[in-house]
């Protein structure tokens, strides 16, 4: 049975730590040219989004070229400081195990599905060398639709050009680690394995409808197998 996962990044695969709210706030400055210090809540909701309330919440009119013009700035950004987020971000422990563990099995598929744009999402799993498990080609991200959950069937439709195969509700699988994650799952059609890595506590997210739900990733053996 071919299966595909569609990992999470920020606090599924890996933190910042804080470098991507001042990629975010440097990015927003240079193409709006207003200083801001702080952004709409970020949590599991897509960059359009955020981009767009940070927008309202100063108070600042778009011509209507601002957001493809922030994902250019913002990727760059990543770029540029590269070596801070190594430094003061992590992949989070057990993920570059858990990505093997799953590249290794041929009738498995892994991408993305994130909030992020395509071009800093993949800025930041290359920074943490770990974009290479991944098809990030087959992805879904914020930049496809603000829409978390229209991001599942977008998803499922690349991988089934890649690959050939079909991917349903049942050989689909969502890693995740906020309830945003378990409502595209739900609502996009997916299983979600959710993850209490991030600010979500494990009680929100089996109350938002994770059946299966995980401290961490450090068990890559058990990750396997509940896919398989
Ligand atoms: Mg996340």
């Amino acid at each position: 049975m071919h299966k595909v996962i569609l990992w999470d990044i920020d606090h599924t695969l890996i933190e910042t730590g804080g470098v991507g709210s001042q990629v975010f706030k440097d990015a927003f400055e240079q193409v709006t040219g207003r200083k801001i210090d702080r952004l709409a809540d970020v949590t599991g909701r897509t960059e359009q989004v955020i981009f767009r309330e940070t927008l309202a919440l100063y108070d600042v009119e778009d011509p209507g070229d601002y957001f493809p013009k922030f994902v250019e700035v913002q990727a760059a950004g990543y770029r540029a400081r590269a070596d801070e987020m190594r430094q003061r971000g992590r992949v989070l422990p057990g993920a570059r195990e858990a990505l093997q563990a799953f590249a290794e099995r041929p009738e498995i598929t892994q991408t993305v599905l994130t909030g992020n744009p395509k071009p800093s999402a993949i800025a930041k799993l290359e920074i943490f060398d770990i974009a290479h498990y991944l098809d990030l080609e087959i992805g879904a991200y914020g930049t496809d639709d603000a829409d978390r959950p229209n991001l599942v069937p977008i998803a499922q439709t690349r991988a089934t050009t890649r690959t050939g195969h079909t991917y349903t509700r049942e050989t689909t699988y969502i890693i995740g680690d906020t309830v945003s994650d378990v409502e595209a799952a739900q609502k996009g059609g997916a299983q979600i394995i959710a993850v209490a890595s991030g600010r979500t506590t494990s009680e929100e997210l089996r109350k938002a409808g994770a059946s299966i739900c995980l401290t961490g990733l450090d068990d890559d053996a058990a990750m396997v197998r509940t896919v398989l």
